[in-house]
């Protein structure tokens, strides 16, 4: 009988892991790595995430496809580059027919669905194909209205037997940064600045250039033809400019300024992460959490003046594209796993289809990490490859970085041998340290090891796709 006992016991030990009876993907939009504590922050920065970082799996070195919503999104449901999908620009959507992860799942039986901030993730756009229901939230929300959304969806999925996909999402880390009551000014509660009363509108942080503020700089917008108002991309250029004129007038923003600027930004990211808790804990009530494994991620990073802006549009570097990725199974029996490996935004879908042993489309470019969470290697490519408006795209291997701009003429060069003089649309980016302390060098001086390897990347990224 012991030997029966035992040989039961070694076979459940190979065997794979039932898939979970529910999946939840958190986008926390707008949050940057290394302001969260499990990447370097404080431990009072984002308790939440320290806790499921320490209970599960965190991907140290993740990498986002876009630094701006829609594109970042939809290459995240999709796990296609965004240009796979159209042209980056703002009336990009996801093209009818391609797979996405809430597609997958409900092919599969999956009861699928998506509680989104509006904004970018609006229905209009296209980021609900393959949800069963998809709920907006006001513009530019919070997950003080989407967690109780969500929280009522999963009373309907807990009452069926069914496995459920849930998508989570807010933009509490989006300019501005003001939240409520006491959140709003946790880190300078004795600041009284003429900031205090100019943060309330978003486009304040638009108008802030290398710690000065330009009140007079006219903003130029247009009209998308989804009818969305939205800046046009050309605006952190025009922002430069206006800048560099003696005549455009310029308010110097302070020590204190500065100071209480970021410390909204970290309390914005507490306030997020105190409603993750909140989400943790409506699992709980409903006697999900138990089966239930949570992903939790960013859409992009922000700039914090670390290259001279307050947005994440105007750039690739590490504060724009580098973000949390963190993996929580319950009962998982490797806990506080920490993956050097580069990933990317793109690894997301696969993964979630892989715990659910789900088969992953072929239009999926990303890797399934599934099989790394417990440790090992996960076999990514090494690299990540990024894209942005202002045609900018840039590779990293999570040390150095290539930017070029004036895609996709230059990207093909970024790929091809560099030969001297260096080219002016690409610059590479020293990331040896951390996220906004990059340091600017010439191509030329570039271990050609490292060119190779970031040129692979950017070759390989493009072929995936098949495009270009
Ligand atoms: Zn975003």
């Amino acid at each position: 009988m012991k030997r029966v006992v035992a040989i039961l016991g070694l076979l459940a030990a190979c065997a794979e892991p039932p898939p979970p009876h529910g999946i939840v993907l958190v986008s926390i939009d707008t949050l940057r790595a290394d302001h969260t504590s499990p990447y370097g922050a404080p431990m009072a920065a984002t308790p939440t995430l320290s806790r499921l970082a320490a209970e599960g799996t965190l991907f140290e070195r993740t990498f986002s496809q876009s630094n701006e919503t829609l594109f970042s999104h939809a290459s995240l449901f999709t796990s296609q580059l965004p240009s796979d999908l159209g042209r980056v620009d703002y009336d990009l959507t996801i093209p009818d027919g391609t797979p996405t992860v809430a597609s997958a799942l409900s092919d599969a039986g999956w009861t699928t669905g998506g509680i989104v901030a509006g904004g970018h993730l609006a229905r209009v756009f296209g980021l609900d194909d393959g949800f069963q229901t998809y709920v907006e939230g006001q513009r530019w929300g919070t997950f003080q209205e989407t967690e109780p959304m969500a929280a009522r969806w999963l009373d309907d999925v807990a009452a069926g037997d069914d496995p459920f996909f849930l998508f989570l999402h807010s933009y509490d880390c989006h300019a501005p940064y003001t939240k409520p009551h006491v959140f709003g000014r946790l880190s300078t509660p004795g600041y009284d600045g003429f900031m205090l009363d100019r943060v309330h509108d978003s486009i304040t942080y638009e108008k802030i250039y290398n710690g000065a503020l330009y009140p007079d700089l006219p903003l130029s917008q247009l009209v998308n033809d989804r009818g969305q108002r939205i800046l046009t991309p050309e605006v952190h250029a025009q922002l430069a400019q206006h800048a560099a004129d003696p005549a455009s007038r310029r308010l110097t923003l302070s020590k204190d300024d500065i100071a209480f600027l970021k410390g909204l930004y970290a309390s914005a990211a507490l306030y997020a992460d105190l409603w993750l808790q909140v989400l943790l804990d409506d699992l709980a009530e409903r006697n999900l959490l138990d089966t239930t494994t949570i992903v939790v991620v960013s859409d992009h990073g922000e700039g914090l003046l670390d290259h001279g802006y307050f947005n994440h549009r105007d750039s690739l570097h590490d504060s724009a594209t580098q973000v949390p990725f963190i993996v929580w199974r319950p009962g998982a029996s490797e806990k506080g796993v920490r993956q050097r490996e580069v990933t990317r935004l793109l690894d997301v879908s696969p993964t979630i289809l892989g715990l659910a042993s789900i088969d992953i489309p072929e239009t999926m470019q990303g890797v399934d990490l599934s099989t790394c969470l417990d440790g090992g290697s996960c076999n990514t490519p090494g690299t990540a490859y990024s894209e942005a408006v202002l045609e900018m795209t840039s590779v990293t291997d999570g040390v150095m970085r290539m930017t070029v701009t004036g895609a996709p003429a230059h990207t093909h060069a970024m790929t091809t041998r560099i030969q001297k003089p260096a080219p002016a649309f690409a610059t590479v980016w020293d990331a040896g340290g951390a996220p906004g302390t990059e340091q600017a060098m010439s191509l030329l001086e570039l271990d050609p090891v490292v060119l190779g390897r970031l040129q692979a990347g950017a070759l390989q990224a493009r072929r995936a796709g098949g495009a270009r």
